[in-house]
Formats: structure tokens, sequence, C-alpha cells
């Protein structure tokens, strides 16, 4: 240990400024959607006129699959209403008055001493305290760990943050390294497990020298050192550079006996179990040329990015395109009226000299594309089927294994849109699956 895996590029990194963590005030208004799990949305617990403490539970869903939303600040609810999500849709969000009070919500008190060495406990207070995966996927948490316990026996934490511009994390394991590791044990005591992983590129060598001056043995967690290459960060690659094992095409981790959860989850979690803070803020990166100044900061949930970018000094350039998360993985916000949510780790604000699109793509047969993939995969050629509908031999090319990492964009002479196909092209696949079994459910009911 560590293996490596295949493929993979070496962007030029353009992290963020050496700078620690700007603790940053709260909005005048909050505005809190509903929807920041993966699974069916909350609902408000609250109504217009009502008075809410920061922390308190105001969105539950009692789904297996969700995790509860709580108020990032005290005040008035001023409106329960559909709102822009930062991913485009009007989503159900609760918006809330900022009194600037902080006044704390006490249903959530510390766990005590014998609770923080409890399974159940700590299960019952991820779930309680709105924990999801703060890398980007927003899986809740509680619901990760149980769906693992009997079949997981490797705890991996992801540290690489092998996306470009953003170094939250390795801000969090140099300012918080015992937090860090407090929280990897109780993940690890929530998983029934002995030890954990924590998996950090050696290009955060001062953090891994910290984390390790703590002796994280003491937590049951061992410091694996990892080399610098994008996607690192990858769930998949985690796991394969730890354990050697590979997650199969269509299959999840827990499969091969694997749980993966961010820095930023681990961190969550010592809050919610040490300190009684639910999840209502996160650690993210503000980067791109548009922006005045790059930052890391702790932001309370349902932050608007236009604020945000006003507390990194404004815009010195007209943005065109929001980037959420990374470059190479990140998603497209489509207004500066959205606000961050739990798995937003980074808001590039990008200038029309940092779009790398152009107008006329050519592909010139270079093959580069061909040994970048981590899967393997043959990207010119599932572009050329992609691009003549033939769906048959997408399928034979392995499209929907791409896990859409952009490796093979980034390296492309021809700025052929590549990942950006196979996005579309997965998208292509889902919609044909419903229409063919809306198609059958339909002949089936007329030959009833
Ligand atoms: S890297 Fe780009 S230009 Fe080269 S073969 Fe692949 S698609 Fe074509
Ligand atoms: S985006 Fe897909 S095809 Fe391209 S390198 Fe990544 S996994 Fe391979």
């Amino acid at each position: 240990m560590p293996y490596k895996f295949r493929g993979g590029v070496h962007p030029n990194y353009m992290k963020a400024p050496e700078e620690p963590v700007v603790v940053i005030t709260p909005p005048p208004q909050v505005v809190v959607p509903m929807a920041q799990h993966i699974g069916a949305p909350c609902q408000p617990l609250v109504a217009v006129g009502d008075y809410v403490t920061m922390g308190q539970k105001i969105g539950e869903n009692p789904a297996t699959v969700s995790a509860p939303v709580h108020s990032p600040v005290s005040g008035k609810v001023i409106k329960v209403e559909p709102r822009l999500h930062p991913l485009g849709d009007m989503i159900m969000a609760v918006v809330i008055e900022n009194d600037f009070q902080d006044t704390p919500c006490t249903d959530m008190a510390p766990l005590t001493e014998e609770e923080l060495k409890d399974q159940e406990a700590i299960l019952t207070r991820l779930r309680e305290a709105g924990i999801v995966g703060m890398g980007g996927a927003m899986f809740p948490t509680a619901f990760k760990i149980r769906g693992g316990l009997g079949k997981v026996d490797t705890l991996i934490i992801n540290g690489a943050e092998c996306e470009p511009y953003l170094n939250g994390d390795h801000w969090t394991m140099r300012l918080h390294p015992e937090e860090l590791l407090k929280g990897i044990e109780l993940a690890r005591i929530a998983s029934g497990l002995d030890k954990a992983y924590y998996g950090i590129e050696k290009n955060k060598m001062d953090a891994i020298d910290l984390l390790n001056s703590k002796n994280p043995a003491q937590y049951g967690v061992e410091i694996v050192p990892e080399e610098v290459k994008y996607p690192q960060g990858a769930e998949k690659m985690q796991i394969k550079v730890i354990t050697n094992r590979e997650v199969k095409p269509g299959g999840l981790p827990a499969g091969v006996g694997c749980n993966v959860i961010s820095t930023q989850t681990a961190y969550a979690i010592y809050k919610a179990c040490y300190l009684g803070i639910p999840c209502y803020e996160r650690i993210l990166t503000v980067g791109g040329s548009a922006v005045n100044k790059p930052y890391n900061l702790q932001c309370r949930i349902g932050t608007p990015f236009s604020y945000i970018a006003e507390q990194c000094g404004g815009f010195i350039k007209t943005p065109k395109k929001i980037v959420l998360g990374g470059p190479m993985m990140g998603l497209i916000a489509t207004s500066l009226d959205a606000v961050n949510i739990k798995g937003t780790a980074g808001i590039l604000f990008f200038t029309e000299e940092e779009d790398k699109t152009v107008e006329n793509p050519t592909c010139i047969h270079c093959g580069k594309c061909l040994t970048v993939c981590p899967m393997g995969l043959e990207p010119l050629y599932m572009y050329m089927y992609f691009k003549k509908g033939d769906f048959e031999n997408m399928k034979k090319y392995h499209i929907l294994d791409c896990f859409e990492c952009g490796s093979c964009s980034y390296n492309c002479p021809g700025r052929m849109p590549l990942t950006h196909s196979f996005k579309t092209a997965k998208l292509l696949f889902a919609k044909k699956a419903a229409d063919e079994k809306a198609r059958a459910a339909a002949k089936e009911a007329e030959n009833k």
C-alpha cells in the first residue's frame, strides 16, 4: 500500500492562496433548500412568521435515504416557497431573516463520553445532525454507514483533494487535525471497524506530518500518503490505491467491502458529536479569475453566491461560468442568486478567457484520450458512436462506466467535448430506459 491506478493527468493545480480559512458573517437573509441530500426532499417544519434558533431543525423527511435540514442562523421565517436550487431547479426552501444574534438551539447536546464510544448513539446523531457526503455526493452518511454494516471491512477517508483550485480540505487538516482524527474515529466506531485509512496526496506533506504528529493510531487511523495525480480523489481511485480492490462498473464501494467518506464529512461528524452542532455550515473554496480575491471561507448554508463573491472583494471581471466543486468534475450553476448547500466544496467564477470551449473542436487522432482514462475506456470511440446516436456501440464501448472525471477532455489537444458528451449520453440512456419502461407498462395495461 498504496497501490496505483491506471491513467490520470497532472493538471495545473492553481490552488487558492496560502491564507487560513476566513469565517464570514452570514448574510441578512439565508435561503435554505429542502433538498440537500440524495433522496426525497425534506418537508418544511416551520411556517412564515416563526422564530427559529441557529441549529433548529426546519426540514425533515422520514424516509431512510434522507437527512434533516437545520437553520444556519437565528431569526424570523419570512418565506416558505420554491426558490432556485444551485443546480437549476426550483426547490422548496425556507427563507430566514437573520437577526444576527446567532441564538443557539439547545435541542442537540454534545454526546456523553459513553455515547462517543457507542455505535448506535453515533449513528443516531449523524442522522439527526443531517450529515451527508460533503465532498459533493450528498449521500446521507448514517444511511451509508448502516448500509455497509457486516459488508464493509475498510473505511477510507478521502483527503486527496485532487481537483485544481480546491484546498479547503487541506486547510481543515492544518487547522483542525485533532478534530478531524476524532471525527474519523467516530465514523470508524459507527462502522464497527478497528481501523480507518486517511488517504492524502503528497502535495500536502505539511498536513500529513501534522496529522502524524498527533498519534493517529490512538484514534485507530492510519495516514496513507498518495501519489499526486488526478483523479486520485475519486472514490474508485481511493479504493484501488488503498486496498487494490476494483469497484466493478455499476457497482458500489460496499460491494468490494469499502466505504469512503470525505474530509469535510469527518469534520462535520466531529462537530455534531463532540459539540452538538448540526450540519449548517461548511468550509469551501472560492476561486476563478473573475473574483477579486480567492479565499477559503467558513460559510453558513443558504448563503447566496453573490454575497459570497462580495466577501471576496467582488468581481473584477464578469463571470461567464459558475462552477460548483472543481473545474474537472464540477457542476455548472445557473445564477448568482442561488445559494451554497452542504455539498458545495467550491464555487469557481470563471471568465470568458478561462472557458475552454472552442467553436470547432477537431479530433486529430492523437490517441491521448486513450492513455489517460482511469477506467481504461476508449473515449475517442465512445464519442464517435455518441455522435452517431449508436446506442449499441456506445454500450459496447462501456460509455456507462465513465464516471465523468474529465481527464480525457483535459488531455485532448483538439478540445473535443468528450466528457460533456458522455454525460449527455448517460442521460439519453436513462431516458431511453424510462421510455421503454413506460411503453411496457402501457402495453401491459392495454392487455389487461
Ligand atoms: S485526445 Fe482528442 S484529438 Fe486526440 S484522439 Fe482523443 S479525441 Fe481525438
Ligand atoms: S471522463 Fe470518462 S472516459 Fe473520460 S477519462 Fe474520465 S472516466 Fe474515462
